[in-house]
């Protein structure tokens, strides 16, 4: 998988109008909505995610294990 943090460019649409942020991100499996860090294009919307977005799900998915 690609290091998110070295990306400069959208892989999408080429744009170089991208951010790196913290927002939520609504899980296809479950609906829920975490906060991770991620990529956003500002051009195309294209969201993405690394390997260490998905270790923030890990963790939520592990609490709610936990709580449940
Ligand atoms: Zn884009």
């Amino acid at each position: 998988m690609i290091d998110r943090k070295s990306i400069t460019q959208c892989p999408l649409c080429g744009s170089n109008s991208i951010e790196h942020v913290w927002a939520d991100h609504k899980s296809k499996i479950r609906g829920m909505a975490y906060n991770v860090p991620q990529t956003i294009c500002h051009t195309c919307k294209e969201v993405l995610l690394g390997p260490d977005s998905l270790a923030v799900i890990q963790t939520y998915q592990e609490k709610e294990k936990l709580a449940a």
